[in-house]
């Protein structure tokens, strides 16, 4: 058997035709049966008349002389054949000049049954197989295609019931995966060796009376008979199969152009056989390079017929037939050299496997219902009864759903594990509760935060417009210190729907609350935390329980935990509702210290410049007594003169004060713009703190009548202790409240009413302050610096 095994190359054979004049003394077969000695005489022709002989040496796979038509099929074709039946393509073909015998080695002759070629042989094995291996069904079809001028000719077309060649004729069409075939090409299903020599022999009839009505020659066409094979195992139930494709290939003469003399429709054809042969060499030259990722297979009709068939992942065998007599030995030659190069493709045969679905399908489907049965089989075994493994039933998946929900209510301490189904049933209910719970809780923040958003953009440009008007924009801005223009008002507070609100943030913060108080956290260094009196905690929690016991939604529950310390939702609300006031607060505080700094060294500036001033003052002075006493220089016109001391103690002095009058406009400008900032800041953390403070008690269940005191700006009751003093506050902001005094009144409850007539002063204080704020402007000293100066400043 020679199937190729994989990486082997193509098997080049030669077979000569046996002659009677056969030129012993120019062609000789070494014994080992491979080699072909070509000794040939150097051009006689050329005038050049010695003995002189050139030699070739050929080794190839074989040297077929006066071998058997048995013999050739049995060492060239079975190999491929059983190849194909086992799904690899192989590709048999003959080249050599006409009449060196490729018919003969193909076809046989036809009459005399002990010489039939490859083909006939080739078709009695195929169903010789196909009847010995029972185990597989193959089906097997046969089409016969000439290439003849570069055009494609269908040798079956004339088989009744041939649907005919389609409107865009034939054409060699590439498949997916890389296969070739031929569109308009039929394909005819054999089942027995005769049924497939009819059509070979009806295909031989067809060219040769082709090639009489068109005035061919035959031996001018390639041929191709292929065997289309597809086999599938019977036994198991595989729902792979393989294809394959028997290319017996029977090329036309490749004698040159020169020898023949041809003229007119003979030259046409041999310039068509020498350019297809030559891209037949070319695409096989580039099939021997493997550096080569591109194969010219396309350039001719044959090679692209062929193209999945020569070399490369099939079994090709190919036959170089001569006529060894000494007037073809350039011919032979040629031919030899052909098979030489041929040899060096190299080949990785592949089996081409497929998978059809409706069998995979199948197949799967029992190896289902014999699992099954192992399964039964399987728990019967271990006495488990009863067992279903079908999909769950909608009651079942019903009481999976409330077997989670118990569980995740409490009332149910474990779910059993009973199969994979269920287990994955139970693990999709978890999902889906969690699923439901993350777009409830989504729904409601969503409706909360647009209408934030809203009234926040609403608020900011409205804000904008009525600054804008007041005509503080323009030079707030060109300071770097508009920021404060986008401080949402607090009217936003008011669209919410406080329901809503406390709802969620109860149950968000409380739910905080809770991971905290486990966790143990306690506050930072230097935080003040809200101490809740008893009496008070007392208080709200009567508050939610009188609340509880009201018809509530599935939120509802949760509002009976009590609320979250202040200085932690403090937090809580700068990074979320209060962020943007917050990010406010903080840009207006860096360009507060920035422009405080700056204050701080114009202010040591102006101080320099001023001590300067007294201390040349005073130089002067005591310069201008000191020549007092010693009497006035005068000129020679009796004009009071300056001494020089003098002169450079008084220009000092001008310069001086010229220094300190710009350095103290700059002062000037920028203490107005501290002050402003300051006012900004302050501002900022004002609405930060009692939009915390509504937040807060709207969130946190206080009750109606405070919260409507806490809008309308009433006072608030005893107990409730001031945010101010709960919060852990910054420095600064300590700093401030420290300012504004409120922290000796928040441990004595009789301090609140003051407090909180005290805050809503200082808010209309504020409030008044930024209305009548006049724009800061940087002016330059009026007049030509005759102004008063001021006492020596005190540093900030
Ligand atoms: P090709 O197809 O290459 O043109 P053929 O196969 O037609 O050549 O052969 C030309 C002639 O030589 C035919 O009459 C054929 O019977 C004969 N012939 C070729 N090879 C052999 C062989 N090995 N044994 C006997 N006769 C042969
Ligand atoms: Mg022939």
């Amino acid at each position: 058997m020679m199937i190729a095994h994989p990486g082997s190359e193509v098997r080049v054979l030669i077979r000569s035709r046996p002659t009677a004049n056969f030129a012993q003394e120019l062609i000789e077969y070494l014994p080992d049966g491979q080699t072909v000695s070509v000794h040939q005489r150097k051009d006689s022709r050329k005038g050049v008349v010695n003995n002189q002989l050139s030699s070739w040496s050929f080794r190839l796979d074989g040297v077929l002389h006066d071998v058997s038509q048995e013999e050739v099929y049995g060492r060239v074709g079975r190999g491929v054949v059983l190849g194909a039946l086992e799904g690899y393509n192989g590709t048999v073909m003959c080249f050599g000049q006409t009449g060196a015998g490729k018919t003969y080695t193909m076809t046989g002759a036809t009459e005399n049954y002990k010489q039939r070629g490859i083909i006939p042989r080739a078709l009695q094995e195929v169903f010789h197989e196909v009847e010995q291996r029972s185990d597989h069904a193959f089906s097997v079809h046969l089409s016969f295609l000439e290439i003849y001028n570069e055009t494609l000719v269908d040798l079956l077309a004339s088989v009744r019931g041939c649907p005919g060649v389609g409107p865009g004729g034939m054409a060699v069409v590439e498949e997916a995966g890389g296969g070739v075939s031929v569109r308009g090409l039929s394909l005819h299903p054999v089942h027995s060796e005769e049924a497939a020599l009819n059509l070979l022999f009806e295909g031989e009839m067809n060219r040769i009376i082709g090639a009489h009505a068109l005035n061919k020659n035959s031996s001018r066409s390639h041929c191709i008979l292929t065997v289309h094979i597809e086999s599938r195992s019977r036994t198991l139930s595989d729902a792979k199969y393989v294809t394959s494709k028997l290319n017996l290939v029977d090329l036309a003469g490749s004698e040159r152009l020169g020898k023949t003399g041809s003229e007119g429709q003979v030259l046409k054809e041999a310039m068509y056989i020498n350019k297809s042969l030559s891209f037949l060499e070319q695409a096989i030259l580039a099939l021997a390079d493997r550096r080569r990722d591109h194969v010219p297979f396309r350039q001719t009709k044959l090679t692209h017929a062929l193209k999945d068939s020569l070399g490369g992942n099939c079994n090709t065998v190919l036959v170089a037939n001569i006529y060894g007599e000494a007037s073809q030995i350039e011919e032979t030659l040629s031919t030899l050299r052909f098979a030489s190069r041929m040899k060096c493709v190299q080949m990785d045969p592949v089996v081409n496997e497929h998978t059809d679905p409706v069998l995979q399908v199948r197949k799967l489907e029992k190896e289902i219902q014999l699992l099954k049965q192992e399964l039964s089989i399987h728990n019967t075994l271990a006495n488990r009864m009863g067992m279903s493994y079908d999909t769950l039933s909608e009651t079942q998946v019903a009481e999976i759903q409330s077997q989670v929900r118990r569980y995740l209510e409490g009332s149910l301490d474990e779910i059993n594990i009973v199969s994979i189904r269920q287990i994955q049933e139970v693990f999709a209910q978890f999902k889906q509760a969690v699923q439901q719970q993350e777009q409830k809780v989504k729904a409601q923040l969503c409706q909360n935060y647009t209408l934030v958003e809203k009234a926040q953009s609403t608020a900011g440009s409205t804000a904008a417009k009525s600054q804008g008007s007041q005509g503080t924009v323009g030079v707030v801005e060109g300071h770097g210190f508009g920021v404060g223009l986008a401080v949402p008002s607090d009217r936003h507070i008011r669209l919410l729907s406080p329901g809503r609100t406390k709802a969620i943030k109860t149950k968000e913060l409380a739910s905080q609350g809770r991971k905290e108080a486990v966790e143990g956290r306690s506050p930072g260094p230097g935080k003040q935390v809200e101490s809740v009196n008893p009496v008070q905690r007392d208080r709200e929690g009567r508050e939610h329980d009188t609340q509880s016991q009201e018809p509530q939604g599935p939120q509802e529950p949760l509002r009976t935990d009590s609320p979250p310390p202040k200085a932690e939702a403090f937090e809580d609300f700068k990074a979320e509702r209060g962020s943007e006031i917050n990010r406010i607060l903080k840009e207006n505080k860096v360009v507060l210290l920035e422009r405080r700094a700056r204050l701080r060294e114009l202010t040591e500036c102006v101080n320099t410049a001023k001590r300067e001033i007294d201390s040349t003052s005073t130089a002067l002075h005591q310069w201008r007594d000191k020549r007092q006493s010693q009497g006035q220089f005068v000129s020679a016109e009796g004009v009071p003169v300056l001494d020089e001391a003098e002169l450079s103690l008084t220009l000092r002095l001008r310069e001086l004060k010229t220094q300190y009058r710009q350095q103290y406009e700059e002062l000037r400008g920028t203490k107005a713009e501290v002050s402003y900032c300051q006012h900004l800041v302050d501002q900022c953390r004002t609405r930060l703190l009692t939009e915390f403070e509504s937040w807060y008690n709207e969130s946190f269940l206080l009750p109606e009548e405070v919260q409507a005191m806490l809008r309308s700006g009433g006072p608030i009751r005893p107990g409730l202790v001031p945010v101010y003093k709960a919060l852990a506050l910054e420095e600064d902001e300590q700093e401030h409240f420290e300012r504004l005094r409120y922290e000796l009144l928040a441990d004595s409850p009789s301090a609140i009413s003051f407090y909180n007539a005290q805050y809503r002063t200082v808010q209309r204080r504020n409030y008044s302050k930024a209305m009548s704020q006049t724009p800061v402007q940087k002016t330059t000293p009026r007049g030509s610096g005759r102004t008063k100066l001021p006492a020596i400043l005190s540093v900030i």
